[in-house]
């Protein structure tokens, strides 16, 4: 297992210190507890007529937006921004605290939040619901993490951040509520600068009532799901956290000022939907026993041990599917010597570990 020092881990009394070191403390309050009876907080900011409901960290391991959202709302109440004139915004940065102390997408019950719109059997989900009621805000902001296994369309190219206007019927219609979701993430989408090592998906819309987006939508409330992505280069997680502060700072700037009518749904359905066929590592040309060039995929998960988020290496054969490599590892420039890869998986990884520092590939 390897690991390094990054941000990803965020519990609650990281959130904490981020709150007061960013001077958001007067801003915040307690909006109700969860299973395990921690504070889940929610944020005010401005006094304006059209009203914004953002929320991340309901999968506790999906801290990367949480930290765009301390960033920007610290940089718009230090600036005193003219956003806050027009909008009247609440936030709640983790919305599943017990999830987010384990490193686990899943509260204390072993609940996925986001099955658990319509049903509302959890704290977490009836303080949400209860605050959609109540505020009852024109635009919603539904934020996530997703794992480094999606391209851009069907490319080898890492999807750093995806948008979905979740659909509200089985048929996946478009009324004027989901167009105008659409036409926001167009004009966000437009402002996005993407370069060869990474680009922007689309997430599949197919319905779910149960998740808050589409029960939002089916609410009449525009709802838009923002999720941050992989960068090869960055399993930290610290580039894509300023691309989606730009998104919500484009965001609220659009909102603010009304236009986000003027564009079309065309753009949206512009952006490449996502495909599920990366993986963290190709490694080539590994000579095996029968003395074929091969090569396998390693895809690498995390877990939380004191304090400290740990990688451990899976392999992943190609099967009917085809899958592309983050990053391509020509094995042959670190040993010549064979590798029987019909033993078991475990077996392999050891035997690669002899010859490669997976710890390098984990920056
Ligand atoms: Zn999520």
């Amino acid at each position: 297992m390897y690991t390094f020092n990054n941000k990803r881990y965020l519990p609650p009394a990281a959130l904490d210190d981020l709150i007061v070191q960013n001077n958001l403390y007067d801003y915040t309050s307690i909006l109700g507890y969860s299973v395990e009876n921690r504070p889940i907080l929610v944020s005010s900011f401005g006094s304006g007529k059209r009203k914004v409901l953002l929320w991340s960290q309901m999968h506790g391991n999906e801290s990367t937006t949480t930290r765009a959202l301390i960033q920007l709302f610290s940089d718009l109440t230090l600036k005193k921004s003219s956003f806050l004139d027009n909008l009247s915004i609440k936030v709640i940065y983790q919305l599943n605290p017990d999830g987010s102390n384990k490193y686990s997408r899943f509260n204390a019950n072993g609940i996925d939040l986001n099955r658990d719109a319509i049903k509302s059997t959890q704290p977490e989900s009836k303080l949400l619901n209860s605050l959609f009621n109540v505020f009852k805000p024109h635009f919603c902001i539904n934020l996530h993490d997703q794992r480094s296994i999606y391209a851009a369309g069907n490319t080898n190219v890492p999807a750093l951040i995806s948008f979905l206007a979740p659909s509200y019927d089985e048929s996946k219609s478009i009324n004027e509520v989901r167009e105008s979701a659409m036409a926001m993430i167009g004009n966000i989408y437009k402002k996005i600068k993407p370069n060869k090592n990474w680009s922007v998906g689309r997430y599949n819309d197919d319905f779910n009532i149960n998740c808050f987006g589409d029960f939002f939508m089916s609410q009449n409330t525009p709802t838009i799901l923002i999720e941050a992505g992989h960068h090869p280069n960055d399993f930290g997680r610290n580039l894509v956290v300023n691309e989606i502060y730009k998104c919500l700072s484009n965001f609220l700037n659009l909102f603010a000022h009304g236009n986000q009518a003027k564009s079309n749904i065309n753009t949206y359905l512009s952006i490449p939907e996502n495909y599920n066929h990366l993986r963290d590592l190709e490694i080539t040309n590994i000579r095996c026993l029968e003395g074929l060039s091969n090569k396998l995929f390693i895809q690498f998960y995390e877990s939380l041990k004191r304090d400290k988020i740990y990688f451990f290496p899976k392999i992943e054969k190609e099967s009917s599917k085809k899958l592309y490599g983050n990053r391509i590892i020509d094995f042959s420039k670190f040993t010549n010597k064979s590798i029987d890869l019909k033993q078991n998986n475990q077996k392999i990884i050891e035997k690669l570990k002899l010859f490669l520092d997976f710890d390098l590939f984990l920056r």
